[in-house]
Protein backbone atom coordinates (compact mmCIF):
# COMPACT_ATOMS: atom_id res chain seq x y z
CA UNK A 1 0.00 0.00 0.00
CA UNK A 2 2.81 2.46 1.08
CA UNK A 3 5.64 2.05 -0.48
CA UNK A 4 9.38 3.99 -0.20
CA UNK A 5 12.35 3.17 -2.37
CA UNK A 6 15.72 4.89 -2.00
CA UNK A 7 14.28 7.90 -0.31
CA UNK A 8 16.59 10.45 0.50
CA UNK A 9 16.19 14.30 2.61
CA UNK A 10 18.36 16.79 4.15
CA UNK A 11 18.18 19.41 6.45
CA UNK A 12 21.02 21.04 5.61
CA UNK A 13 24.55 19.06 5.74
CA UNK A 14 22.32 17.22 8.18
CA UNK A 15 21.46 13.38 5.79
CA UNK A 16 18.49 13.03 7.50
CA UNK A 17 16.73 10.43 5.46
CA UNK A 18 19.62 7.72 3.98
CA UNK A 19 18.22 5.18 1.24
CA UNK A 20 15.02 4.44 2.80
CA UNK A 21 13.33 1.42 1.31
CA UNK A 22 10.17 0.32 2.70
CA UNK A 23 7.13 -1.40 2.17
CA UNK A 24 4.19 -1.66 4.22
CA UNK A 25 0.94 -3.97 3.04
CA UNK A 26 -2.41 -3.40 3.53
CA UNK A 27 -3.79 -4.04 6.78
CA UNK A 28 -0.08 -4.60 8.45
CA UNK A 29 0.54 -2.51 11.28
CA UNK A 30 4.67 -0.85 11.24
CA UNK A 31 6.10 0.52 14.49
CA UNK A 32 8.84 2.69 14.02
CA UNK A 33 11.36 3.38 16.93
CA UNK A 34 15.00 4.06 17.45
CA UNK A 35 17.05 6.82 19.28
CA UNK A 36 16.02 10.59 19.30
CA UNK A 37 17.01 12.38 16.07
CA UNK A 38 17.14 9.17 13.72
CA UNK A 39 14.75 10.73 11.38
CA UNK A 40 11.30 8.79 12.80
CA UNK A 41 9.29 12.21 13.08
CA UNK A 42 10.88 13.23 9.58
CA UNK A 43 10.18 10.19 7.58
CA UNK A 44 6.34 9.87 9.00
CA UNK A 45 6.23 13.79 7.65
CA UNK A 46 7.74 12.82 4.24
CA UNK A 47 4.87 10.11 3.75
CA UNK A 48 2.33 12.81 4.60
CA UNK A 49 4.24 15.43 2.32
CA UNK A 50 4.62 17.43 5.03
CA UNK A 51 7.84 17.52 4.22
CA UNK A 52 9.57 17.11 1.01
CA UNK A 53 12.47 15.20 -0.28
CA UNK A 54 15.11 15.24 -2.60
CA UNK A 55 14.94 11.86 -4.63
CA UNK A 56 13.52 8.53 -4.88
CA UNK A 57 9.87 7.70 -4.80
CA UNK A 58 7.06 7.21 -2.54
CA UNK A 59 3.63 5.75 -3.49
CA UNK A 60 0.47 5.08 -1.70
CA UNK A 61 -1.41 2.59 -3.95
CA UNK A 62 0.72 2.77 -6.80
CA UNK A 63 0.20 6.36 -7.13
CA UNK A 64 3.38 8.96 -6.56
CA UNK A 65 2.86 11.62 -3.75
CA UNK A 66 1.04 14.74 -5.27
CA UNK A 67 3.04 18.05 -5.30
CA UNK A 68 -0.02 20.23 -4.64
CA UNK A 69 -3.51 20.85 -4.79
CA UNK A 70 -6.31 18.92 -4.78
CA UNK A 71 -4.54 15.81 -5.06
CA UNK A 72 -2.20 16.95 -1.83
CA UNK A 73 -5.57 17.51 0.05
CA UNK A 74 -6.85 13.88 -1.02
CA UNK A 75 -3.82 12.33 0.15
CA UNK A 76 -3.88 14.24 3.78
CA UNK A 77 -7.43 12.56 3.67
CA UNK A 78 -6.01 9.29 2.71
CA UNK A 79 -2.94 9.36 5.03
CA UNK A 80 -4.31 10.20 8.53
CA UNK A 81 -1.76 11.39 10.80
CA UNK A 82 -2.05 11.71 14.71
CA UNK A 83 0.72 13.61 16.30
CA UNK A 84 2.04 14.05 19.90
CA UNK A 85 0.79 16.67 20.67
CA UNK A 86 -3.34 16.68 19.75
CA UNK A 87 -3.51 19.56 17.17
CA UNK A 88 -7.25 20.11 17.64
CA UNK A 89 -9.34 23.27 16.79
CA UNK A 90 -9.17 25.17 20.28
CA UNK A 91 -12.02 27.11 19.21
CA UNK A 92 -13.94 24.84 17.97
CA UNK A 93 -16.12 22.01 19.27
CA UNK A 94 -15.24 18.12 19.48
CA UNK A 95 -17.68 17.20 17.01
CA UNK A 96 -16.79 20.22 14.49
CA UNK A 97 -13.39 19.19 15.34
CA UNK A 98 -14.60 15.62 13.45
CA UNK A 99 -16.55 16.61 10.84
CA UNK A 100 -14.58 19.63 9.65
CA UNK A 101 -12.47 17.31 7.20
CA UNK A 102 -15.22 15.71 5.83
CA UNK A 103 -17.54 18.51 5.18
CA UNK A 104 -14.41 20.67 3.49
CA UNK A 105 -12.13 17.91 1.93
CA UNK A 106 -14.65 14.69 1.56
CA UNK A 107 -17.28 17.08 0.35
CA UNK A 108 -19.83 15.07 2.76
CA UNK A 109 -23.09 16.49 4.04
CA UNK A 110 -22.92 17.89 7.44
CA UNK A 111 -25.68 15.74 8.79
CA UNK A 112 -24.22 12.65 7.52
CA UNK A 113 -21.02 13.92 8.99
CA UNK A 114 -22.46 15.04 12.12
CA UNK A 115 -23.85 11.27 12.49
CA UNK A 116 -20.27 9.79 11.59
CA UNK A 117 -18.94 11.39 13.60
CA UNK A 118 -20.65 10.96 16.86
CA UNK A 119 -20.45 6.96 15.72
CA UNK A 120 -16.50 7.04 15.88
CA UNK A 121 -16.61 9.38 18.71
CA UNK A 122 -18.65 6.44 20.29
CA UNK A 123 -15.88 4.01 19.55
CA UNK A 124 -13.26 5.97 20.87
CA UNK A 125 -15.40 6.42 24.34
CA UNK A 126 -15.81 10.24 23.96
CA UNK A 127 -19.39 10.69 22.54
CA UNK A 128 -20.38 12.60 26.28
CA UNK A 129 -17.71 15.06 25.10
CA UNK A 130 -19.41 16.01 21.80
CA UNK A 131 -20.32 19.62 22.30
CA UNK A 132 -17.22 20.49 24.84
CA UNK A 133 -13.89 22.35 23.00
CA UNK A 134 -10.43 20.33 23.63
CA UNK A 135 -9.50 22.85 26.57
CA UNK A 136 -12.07 21.16 28.87
CA UNK A 137 -10.99 17.32 27.72
CA UNK A 138 -8.03 15.13 29.67
CA UNK A 139 -4.91 14.61 27.20
CA UNK A 140 -5.92 10.99 26.82
CA UNK A 141 -9.49 12.06 25.61
CA UNK A 142 -8.53 14.81 23.28
CA UNK A 143 -5.94 12.28 21.71
CA UNK A 144 -8.89 9.53 21.30
CA UNK A 145 -10.90 12.49 19.63
CA UNK A 146 -7.68 13.30 16.94
CA UNK A 147 -7.88 9.56 16.46
CA UNK A 148 -11.66 9.82 15.33
CA UNK A 149 -10.75 12.95 13.43
CA UNK A 150 -8.62 11.47 11.35
CA UNK A 151 -10.76 8.40 10.85
CA UNK A 152 -14.03 10.37 10.10
CA UNK A 153 -11.77 11.13 6.57
CA UNK A 154 -11.74 6.92 5.91
CA UNK A 155 -7.90 6.84 5.53
CA UNK A 156 -5.87 4.66 4.05
CA UNK A 157 -3.29 4.55 6.42
CA UNK A 158 -2.86 6.09 9.65
CA UNK A 159 0.76 7.34 11.01
CA UNK A 160 1.26 7.57 14.99
CA UNK A 161 3.74 10.04 15.85
CA UNK A 162 4.23 9.02 19.70
CA UNK A 163 0.78 9.06 20.29
CA UNK A 164 0.96 8.45 24.20
CA UNK A 165 4.18 10.60 24.92
CA UNK A 166 2.71 13.37 25.61
CA UNK A 167 -0.04 11.81 28.28
CA UNK A 168 -0.16 10.95 31.60
CA UNK A 169 0.69 7.52 33.20
CA UNK A 170 -3.00 6.64 33.46
CA UNK A 171 -4.15 7.76 29.88
CA UNK A 172 -1.45 5.88 27.71
CA UNK A 173 -3.49 2.71 27.82
CA UNK A 174 -6.89 4.37 27.03
CA UNK A 175 -4.95 5.69 24.02
CA UNK A 176 -3.25 2.09 23.02
CA UNK A 177 -6.31 0.49 23.12
CA UNK A 178 -8.29 2.21 20.90
CA UNK A 179 -5.04 1.79 18.29
CA UNK A 180 -4.64 -1.81 19.40
CA UNK A 181 -8.19 -1.84 18.22
CA UNK A 182 -8.20 -0.14 14.89
CA UNK A 183 -5.14 -2.62 14.24
CA UNK A 184 -6.96 -5.93 14.94
CA UNK A 185 -9.57 -4.57 12.65
CA UNK A 186 -7.42 -4.56 9.83
CA UNK A 187 -6.03 -0.85 9.39
CA UNK A 188 -2.45 -0.13 7.91
CA UNK A 189 -0.66 1.50 10.57
CA UNK A 190 2.85 2.81 10.92
CA UNK A 191 3.43 4.14 14.52
CA UNK A 192 6.36 5.38 16.09
CA UNK A 193 6.36 4.65 19.39
CA UNK A 194 8.50 3.47 22.23
CA UNK A 195 5.39 1.39 24.31
CA UNK A 196 6.82 -2.01 24.04
CA UNK A 197 3.84 -3.53 25.10
CA UNK A 198 1.68 -2.18 22.06
CA UNK A 199 4.45 -3.33 19.44
CA UNK A 200 4.34 -6.95 20.71
CA UNK A 201 0.06 -6.61 20.50
CA UNK A 202 -0.41 -5.13 17.70
CA UNK A 203 2.72 -4.73 15.28
CA UNK A 204 3.59 -7.82 12.60
CA UNK A 205 6.72 -5.74 11.96
CA UNK A 206 9.25 -3.48 13.84
CA UNK A 207 11.59 -1.13 11.92
CA UNK A 208 14.45 0.34 14.01
CA UNK A 209 16.17 3.51 13.04
CA UNK A 210 19.26 4.88 13.72
CA UNK A 211 20.71 8.21 11.72
CA UNK A 212 18.51 8.24 9.07
CA UNK A 213 19.25 4.60 7.99
CA UNK A 214 16.92 1.86 8.95
CA UNK A 215 18.82 -0.44 10.67
CA UNK A 216 17.17 -3.41 11.19
CA UNK A 217 13.19 -4.93 10.75
CA UNK A 218 11.97 -7.97 12.28
CA UNK A 219 9.21 -9.07 14.35
CA UNK A 220 8.40 -7.02 17.15
CA UNK A 221 9.41 -10.90 19.58
CA UNK A 222 12.50 -11.23 17.55
CA UNK A 223 13.42 -7.98 17.55
CA UNK A 224 12.99 -7.50 21.17
CA UNK A 225 14.55 -10.88 22.66
CA UNK A 226 17.48 -10.72 19.43
CA UNK A 227 18.25 -8.22 17.70
CA UNK A 228 20.44 -8.29 15.63
CA UNK A 229 22.45 -5.17 15.52
CA UNK A 230 24.55 -3.33 17.78
CA UNK A 231 22.82 -0.32 17.57
CA UNK A 232 19.51 -1.92 18.61
CA UNK A 233 21.53 -4.13 21.13
CA UNK A 234 22.35 -0.97 22.91
CA UNK A 235 18.67 0.63 22.47
CA UNK A 236 17.21 -1.79 23.73
CA UNK A 237 19.58 -1.84 26.84
CA UNK A 238 18.83 1.73 27.73
CA UNK A 239 14.80 1.40 26.97
CA UNK A 240 13.95 -1.49 28.45
P1 LIG B 1 12.53 12.11 18.50
O1 LIG B 1 12.56 10.70 19.01
O2 LIG B 1 13.29 13.04 19.40
O3 LIG B 1 11.17 12.58 18.17
P2 LIG B 1 13.01 11.67 15.66
O4 LIG B 1 13.60 10.33 15.40
O5 LIG B 1 11.57 11.85 15.44
O6 LIG B 1 13.41 12.11 17.15
P3 LIG B 1 13.31 13.80 13.75
O7 LIG B 1 12.37 14.75 14.42
O8 LIG B 1 12.83 13.15 12.51
O9 LIG B 1 13.82 12.70 14.77
O10 LIG B 1 14.63 14.60 13.47
C1 LIG B 1 15.74 14.02 12.83
C2 LIG B 1 16.85 15.03 12.74
O11 LIG B 1 16.47 16.08 11.87
C3 LIG B 1 17.21 15.70 14.07
O12 LIG B 1 18.60 15.83 14.13
C4 LIG B 1 16.52 17.03 13.99
O13 LIG B 1 17.23 17.98 14.74
C5 LIG B 1 16.55 17.34 12.52
N1 LIG B 1 15.41 18.13 12.08
C6 LIG B 1 14.10 17.82 12.22
N2 LIG B 1 13.29 18.72 11.68
C7 LIG B 1 14.10 19.69 11.18
C8 LIG B 1 13.88 20.92 10.48
N3 LIG B 1 12.65 21.34 10.16
N4 LIG B 1 14.98 21.64 10.13
C9 LIG B 1 16.21 21.22 10.42
N5 LIG B 1 16.50 20.07 11.06
C10 LIG B 1 15.47 19.31 11.44
MG1 LIG C 1 10.02 12.49 16.65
Amino acid sequence: LVVLKDVNKHFGDLHVLQDINLQIGKGEVVVVIGPSGSGKSTLCRTINRLETFESGTITIDGKPLPEEGKELAQLRADVGMVFQSFNLFAHKTILDNVTLGPVKVRGQGKKDAEKRAMELLERVGVAQQAQKYPAQLSGGQQQRVAIARSLAMDPKVMLFDEPTSALDPEMINEVLDVMVGLAKEGMTMVVVTHEMGFARKAANRVVFMADGQIVEEAQPETFFTAPRSDRAKDFLGKIL
